[in-house]
C-alpha cells in the first residue's frame, strides 16, 4: 500500500516510524511519502493561507498550493504505481463523515491513499470542486465530534487503523477478528496470568472461574455475554 501525506508539519508524522507501522514500512508493506505543502507556494514567504473572503476570524488555506501539491503527488504516485493508478484523496475534516472501523477495513484494501492535512480554519472550498471536476475520488473523514488544530493527528490515527488491517502487518491475524468494533460490539474483559493477583492494597483479585475451566464453549458463551453487556452499558448507540 502507498500512502502520501501533504502537510505543513511533516514532523507530526514521525511516530509512523515506530512499532508495527514502522515495521510494515521496513518490510515493504507500506510506502509512506510525506510532502510539504509550502513547496507548492511560490511567493517569497511561501504563503499558503489568507484571510477569509466575506470576513470572519482566522485564516483559510489558499487553493493554488493545494491544487498544485495534489497534482504533483498524483503524478509521483503514478510514476511508481502505473499511469492508470487513482488514489483515494482523504481530507481529515471535523465536518466530514465519521471514520469508523468499517472505513478502516474498506480503505485497507485500497492500494493508494493520499491524505491532505488542513490547518487554520480549513481549505478553500474550490479545491474540492476542482478535484471533483478532475474526476478525483475524494473523501472527507472526521476522527470524532471535536476540533483538532490540524489534520495530522487524524492522519496518524487513521493510518494506524487502516494499515494494521493490511494482511501481514499484524503477526496474528486472529487478533483482528475478535476485537472491539469488528462485529459491532465492544470486546469482552481481558485477563492474563497470574490467575490470582494480590493488588497493592492487599485485595486478592481472581480471574473469572469460567476462563480457567478449559471449556471452550463455556468460555465463548461467557465472552459473548460480556461483550453484549459491556456494549449495552457503554455504547447503547451501537446496539440500536
Ligand atoms: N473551521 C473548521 C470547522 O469548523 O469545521 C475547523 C478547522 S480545524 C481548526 C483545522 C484542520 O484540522 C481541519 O481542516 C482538519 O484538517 C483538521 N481537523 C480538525 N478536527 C478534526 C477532526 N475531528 N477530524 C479530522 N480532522 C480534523
Amino acid at each position: 500500500m502507498r500512502i502520501d501525506v501533504v502537510t505543513l508539519f511533516g514532523e507530526y508524522l514521525a511516530p509512523l516510524e515506530l512499532s508495527l507501522i514502522g515495521k510494515a514500512r521496513r518490510d515493504g508493506l507500506l510506502g509512506l511519502h510525506v510532502h510539504d505543502l509550502r513547496d507548492f507556494a511560490h511567493d517569497r514567504h511561501r504563503t499558503v493561507d489568507d484571510t477569509p473572503v466575506g470576513g470572519g476570524a482566522g485564516m483559510v488555506m489558499k487553493p493554488g498550493p493545494w491544487a498544485e501539491a495534489l497534482d504533483a503527488v498524483v503524478a509521483a504516485g503514478r510514476a511508481e504505481l502505473g499511469e492508470g493508478a487513482e488514489p483515494l484523496i482523504v481530507f481529515p475534516n471535523p465536518a466530514g463523515t465519521p471514520f469508523a472501523q468499517a472505513t478502516a477495513h474498506a480503505w485497507s484494501e485500497r492500494p493508494w491513499i493520499v491524505f491532505a492535512c488542513g490547518r487554520y480554519e480549513g481549505i478553500d472550498e474550490r479545491v474540492y470542486e476542482h478535484l471533483a471536476d478532475a474526476g478525483r475520488e475524494v473523501a472527507l473523514a472526521s476522527l470524532g465530534d471535536y476540533v483538532l488544530n490540524g489534520g495530522e493527528v487524524a492522519v496518524l490515527a487513521m493510518t494506524e487503523a487502516i494499515v494494521r488491517l493490511v494482511p501481514g502487518v499484524v503477526g496474528n491475524a486472529a487478533s483482528l477478528v475478535e476485537e472491539s468494533h469488528s462485529d459491532g460490539l465492544l470486546e469482552y474483559p481481558l485477563y492474563t496470568k497470574p490467575a490470582s493477583w494480590t493488588a497493592p492494597d492487599g485485595t486478592v483479585r481472581d480471574v473469572p472461574e469460567v476462563l480457567l475451566s478449559g471449556n471452550h464453549e463455556r468460555i465463548a458463551a461467557w465472552r459473548a455475554e460480556q461483550s453484549l453487556a459491556r456494549t449495552r452499558e457503554r455504547r447503547p448507540d451501537l446496539l440500536a
